[in-house]
């Protein structure tokens, strides 16, 4: 029998095993069972656990845990709908724990979801309305994990959704009766959907009235008939812990989520064939995701810090000028990230209609436009600090033979002993070169949207009106 925790939450163990439930999943070319039998999978699944972890763990349980006033229960802080500067500020923090906890890797399963009914409830209204906050009360009391799928596969980019040759590109009805809808198509790049409850589904990208069948918004529980997943294979995990100090133990799964003629009951559909609907819902999640996304990013440009300084020291090399150059840069980025962060909380704005606090749009673009394009820039310098050890050095077979390894501890010796440099080294290789390194690179650059898209609502978002005034102002035209 589950655990209970608190009235509103659910244990580690309640969450791993309320995904034994049938769902449709496919890895490595094989249909999985068991999502946390499987040895590779399974390492996602007790990452993810993090978010459930924290509200049991009494240095993080203030943080984590919310009493909703409305029904007196414990509950997820993720779960707590913003009214304030102070709410977007927590919020925050708690992603960041989260994702410290997570070495570097954000664990996405509470997260991602209320960003998405944060949307949804500030986006729709009427009957509508009702069916969002009767699932938002369904995730937050039953502390659910919760995925978006919003990235269609999309298809010929230069092509609307109704021109794509295949509509199955984009997401779309194929039918509907009284009881409720039937959804066709695929999304990709689905994040932590294998390893959810329940699965948000929005619209990608604004549309018009030809597209009215592809604007549709709804949810769906992950083991709902027609629903498969396939869980890419990318970093499959390293089980080696010595070489993969991060890897080993952290690990995001992202899915080809498709729905082969979905059946979707009305009281879960939350927007039907309404076009002038997409764009702004489309858009109020991607406000909170990438406030989400640049919160989880200050424990990894922490680190880009941290083991750079580290293993500067270790090589005996802080006091040469171009090191101390690199280290500066390093921290103007790290810093520059996290003030934006907290700024964008700061200025954050309430919606008058529904009271519902978010980040400043802009600035939270500028936050993650400054983490995506400076990422590989932060990267090479942490890389020529560290050295060509970060490809060339020993496996963990070489430092656990008896044999090789008094070779290892003679040579790799720095200024510090080589069982320390070794373990830093391994550390950024795994971090920056490896296959968790190139996730990461990949997940600054297209995760949470691509960096045009950032450049469009920092511009879209931007008041010009005080600037240009003052510039027609300091020439007489006004
Ligand atoms: C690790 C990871 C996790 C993710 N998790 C999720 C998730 O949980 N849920 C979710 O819904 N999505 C998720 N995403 C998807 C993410 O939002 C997309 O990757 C991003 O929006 C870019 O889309 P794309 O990958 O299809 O690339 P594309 O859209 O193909 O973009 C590639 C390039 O083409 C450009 N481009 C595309 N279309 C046009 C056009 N019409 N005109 C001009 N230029 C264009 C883009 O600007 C970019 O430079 C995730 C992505 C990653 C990498």
């Amino acid at each position: 029998m589950a655990t209970v925790l608190g009235m509103a939450l659910r244990t580690p163990d309640d969450y791993r095993a309320s995904l034994r439930d049938g769902r449709t999943l496919f890895y490595r070319g094989q249909k999985v069972d068991d999502i946390y039998a499987h040895p590779e999978l399974r390492v996602a699944v007790d990452h993810a656990a993090i978010d459930y972890e924290v509200a049991e763990d009494p240095a993080h349980r203030d943080l984590a845990v919310w009493k909703d006033p409305e029904s007196g229960e414990d509950c997820s802080a993720y779960y707590k709908v913003p009214r304030s500067t102070e709410d977007l500020l927590n919020r925050s923090k708690l992603i960041e724990t989260c994702t410290g906890l997570g070495g570097t890797m954000v664990t996405l399963i509470k997260e991602i979801g209320s960003d998405g009914l944060f949307a949804l409830l500030r986006t729709v209204q009427g009957e509508s309305l009702e069916k969002v906050q009767a699932f938002y009360e369904r995730c937050r009391g039953g502390d659910l994990a919760v995925a978006v799928a919003q990235t269609d596969v999309k298809g010929d980019r230069s092509l609307s959704p109704h021109q794509q040759p295949d509509p199955d590109t984009y997401v779309h009805v194929v039918d509907r009766n009284d009881e409720g809808i039937v959804v066709r198509g695929a999304k990709c790049h689905t994040s932590i959907s294998a390893n959810a409850d329940e699965i948000i589904v929005f619209p990608t990208r604004a549309m018009g009235a030809d597209d009215a069948d592809f604007a549709v918004a709804f949810a769906v529980p992950a083991n709902a008939p027609g629903l498969s997943m396939y869980i890419s294979s990318y970093g499959s995990g390293e089980p080696d812990e010595w070489a993969f100090p991060l890897s080993a133990k952290h690990k995001m799964l992202e899915t080809l989520t498709v729905f082969d003629d979905v059946f979707v009951p009305w009281d879960r559909v939350f927007v039907c064939r309404e076009p002038e609907l997409a764009g702004p819902l489309a858009l109020t999640f991607v406000e909170y995701h990438r406030f989400t996304a640049v919160s989880y990013k200050l424990p990894l440009v922490d680190l880009l810090v941290g083991a750079a300084a580290e293993i500067a020291q270790m090589n005996g090399v802080t006091k040469a000028g171009h090191i101390r150059e690199k280290l500066t840069q390093l921290v103007i980025y790290a810093e520059t990230v996290r003030a934006l962060t907290h700024m964008a909380a700061i200025r954050a704005k309430v919606d008058e209609r529904t009271g519902i606090a978010y980040p400043d749009p802009m600035t939270t673009n500028m936050a993650k436009y400054t983490f995506a394009t400076r990422y590989h820039e932060a990267l090479e310098y942490v890389q020529d600090i560290a050295g060509g050890l970060l490809v060339t050095g020993p496996g963990a077979d070489d430092w656990s033979s008896d044999e090789v390894r008094p070779v290892l501890e003679k040579y790799f010796v720095g200024k510090a002993p080589a069982a320390e440099r070794l373990r830093m080294i391994n550390l950024i290789s795994d971090l920056t070169t490896r296959d968790f390194g190139g996730y990461h690179a990949v997940l600054a650059v297209h995760a949470e949207g691509s960096i045009e898209a950032e450049k469009m609502q920092i511009l879209r978002s931007y008041d010009a009106g005080p600037a240009t005034t003052y510039a027609r102002r300091l020439v007489d035209l006004d």
